[in-house]
């Protein structure tokens, strides 16, 4: 039985004093909870939830990476500065990323890559268009991002990835896949895994992310393929995040 991954994605939001205030309060109402959770945030407030959530249940990532392990790359952070601040996750290939700053397929495959290499969990995220969907290409569109990433790990790097399922018209929208839609392409994913590595393909989590909130929540992670959230808006709410966390 995969335990399920309840990981925010804060986005570009947060100061010193909001972050305090949000992760006191998940930190004390969360307890030790069922679900493994993560909080994904800025690379200049890592240190901070470093000193605030060590030794608690709650882990910390970062929301990108570079490909690159050091040099002249102005502005960028590395998979192994990431590991500096003990980064259990990096989210990499979010929508977001790959529409403002062109990322491509190979790109997000190669930030796994280093992620993997400097013992963080790298959480890849696939999606299709609203545009791609009506044309009926969700399958093919999804497929090939995985499949760009399967082609550049070995079977035993597989295990060690998170992947998430984020459908880009359902992010910030509140318009929500079903869950069966969700589940249908989780398993066309995990299928894709098992053909690299049977063992693995169980082992993974496959997260869903778009408009997860307290009231959708429960019936998206009931299905078999959905491993958990990776939750933008209602992660900045402690009293949601929290109820998110309760129903997974
Ligand atoms: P929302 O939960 O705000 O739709 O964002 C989802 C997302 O992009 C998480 O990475």
């Amino acid at each position: 039985m995969r335990r399920k991954l309840i990981a925010g994605n804060w986005k570009m939001n947060g100061s010193l004093a909001a972050n305090a205030a949000l992760l006191s309060e998940i930190k004390g109402a969360a307890g030790q909870p069922a679900c493994d959770v993560a909080v994904c945030v800025p690379a200049p407030y890592l240190s901070q939830c470093q000193s605030l959530l060590e030794g608690s249940a709650i882990r910390w990532g970062g929301q990108d990476a570079s490909l690159h392990e050091s040099g002249a790359y102005t502005g960028e952070v590395s998979c192994s500065m990431l590991a500096d601040f003990a980064c259990g996750y990096v989210i990499v290939g979010h929508s977001e990323r790959r529409t403002y700053h062109g990322e491509t397929d190979e790109l997000v495959a190669g930030k796994a890559v280093r992620a993997l290499k400097s013992g963080i969990a790298p959480i890849v995220c696939v999606g299709e268009s609203l545009e791609q969907r009506e044309a009926g290409k969700t399958d093919e569109v999804v497929g090939a991002q995985i499949d760009a990433v399967l082609a550049v790990l070995s079977a035993e790097e597989i295990a060690g990835i998170v992947v998430a399922y984020e459908p880009v018209w359902a992010i910030g929208t509140g318009r929500t896949a079903t869950p069966q839609m969700a589940q249908d392409v989780h398993a066309m994913l995990r299928a894709k895994l098992r053909a690299k590595n049977p063992a693995a393909a169980d082992a993974v989590k496959i997260l869903y992310g778009g408009s997860m909130k307290p009231d959708n929540a429960a019936d998206l992670l009931a299905m078999a393929d959905i491993d958990g959230g990776l939750i933008g808006g209602a992660s900045l709410k402690a009293a949601d995040f929290l109820a998110i966390i309760r129903a997974a």
